[in-house]
């Protein structure tokens, strides 16, 4: 499941083809962890159900 460091830190890597522009922001799925993800700023981004 975490496989990589970061996503246990809650800093996910976004598969390329699979990112969606939604509203302002871009969603993903991760690419190590496979959970969905959203981008908070560049470079940033975190699991959708972590956002407030
Ligand atoms: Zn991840």
């Amino acid at each position: 499941m975490f496989n990589n460091l970061l996503c246990m830190i809650n800093r996910h890597r976004p598969t390329r083809n699979k990112v969606r522009h939604r509203g302002n922001t871009y969603t993903s799925v991760c690419r190590y962890c496979h959970h969905e993800i959203e981008r908070r700023r560049a470079k940033v981004w975190v699991r959708r159900k972590d956002l407030p």
